[in-house]
Order: structure tokens, then sequence, then C-alpha cells
């Protein structure tokens, strides 16, 4: 667990990866993709983001990482509406699913095959603890919605996709399957001037050293 206030602080369930990183001199898809998963800590309200282990997986990992069982957490929200953030949601049944009103419609339009799982979700809007709020960080997908809680000591930002990984972020890149990649590379300048903990989403959590970010060239 990560304190970064008395009333907020976060634990890293699951550090995602990559199916391919260039970083990593890859490719080719060399393995699943696993997405990173957080849990954020808010006054002692749970608050799930990007619940993307399987279910057993992840059952296991959050009892490891952070004590808590599956009935201790009060609020799930996924940042998108790409499968590998979502593999274990099933074991959250009977709790608020939430992804940004714009996330939900875009979720709609992409896949009328998953009907019945969208109208499981609700708008985060009117469900969000005080203290943590949606940024729009549109260009992965065009309504990828990434979490902020700020506090006295800085602003943390779990950006889900916005934010690949360290490396993503420093050249200011979105990934190859970016909706829109001069968008991806705005919202990560918006990240980059708001944030001071950056959870990425495939990698762990860094400290924003946004001078060491890549200016788009003019
Ligand atoms: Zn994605």
């Amino acid at each position: 667990m990560s304190e970064i206030s008395e009333r907020l602080s976060f634990t890293i369930v699951n550090i995602g990866t990559l199916s391919m990183n260039k970083y990593w001199g890859e490719t080719e898809r060399k393995r699943a993709p696993s997405a990173t998963c957080t849990l954020l800590d808010v006054d002692g309200i749970h608050v799930l983001v990007d619940p993307s282990p399987y279910p057993e997986q992840l059952q296991q990992r959050l009892f490891a990482t952070t004590g808590l069982r599956l009935n201790n957490i009060d609020l799930v929200f996924v940042t998108h509406y790409h499968a590998d953030h979502r593999f274990g949601l099933e074991l959250f049944a009977g709790k608020p699913w939430l992804m940004s009103a714009a996330g939900i419609e875009e979720w709609r339009a992409a896949a009328p095959h998953e009907q019945s799982l969208i109208n499981a979700f609700s708008p985060a809007e009117k469900h969000l603890p005080a203290g943590v709020s949606m940024l729009a960080t549109p260009g992965h997908t065009r309504a990828h919605t990434s979490l902020q809680a700020c506090t006295r000591e800085g602003c943390l930002v779990v950006a889900g996709d916005a934010v690949m990984t360290r490396d993503f972020f420093a050249a200011a890149e979105g990934f190859h399957n970016s909706v829109d990649l001069v968008a991806a590379r705005d919202s990560i300048h918006h990240i980059a001037q708001v944030a001071t903990l950056i959870v990425p989403g495939h990698a762990n959590y860094f400290v924003n050293n946004s001078s060491a970010l890549s200016r788009p060239a003019s």
C-alpha cells in the first residue's frame, strides 16, 4: 500500500504487461495481455480500477496485495471497454460497475453483441467518492477515461491505456492500436501537467518526471 495522505492510499493489485512492447525490442505478439489493476482506498471506500486478471488470479492477488476479500470492494471502475481491462469483472457481481457515460456509449457502438454486459454498467459521474474524479483522456479510444485523486501532497492519476508504460509516457506516444494518435499524445501531455504519480495501463506505477517528456516536433 502506498499512502498519499491520511485519507487516500493505493495498491497495485496486478502489474500489467503488454502483449507486444516495442521498447523491449518486440515486433510481434509475445504474450497474452494483462492490464494493471489498482485499488484506491478513499476514506475507507475501496475502488478497484480495471479488474484485469481472470477471476481466480484476481481474487488471490487482491488478498495477497491488500488483505481484502471480494466483498470488501465497494465500486469497480473500468477505464475503457477493451476486454483485457475487465477479465475479472464477474467476481464483483452485485457491486456497482462504473465507466464514464461517454465510455459506455462508445462501447455500445463498438460491441453490439455485448449489450447485456454494457447494461450492467452505470455512468461513473454520480458514483465516485469525493476526492476522486474522472479525467477525459481520449486517443487510445475516443472516450477513454482516467481517474484522478488529489490531495495536498499531489495527484495520483490512474491512467489506464492513456499511458501504456513509462517508456510510452516519456515518448508521449500512444499504443499502435490507438484510434487517434494525436489525441493520445495530447492526453499524455495533459496527464504530465497534473499528475504526481502515474499508474499506467500495462506496467507498474512511477513518479511523473515530465521534464523528460518528448515535445511534439514543430
Ligand atoms: Zn486498451
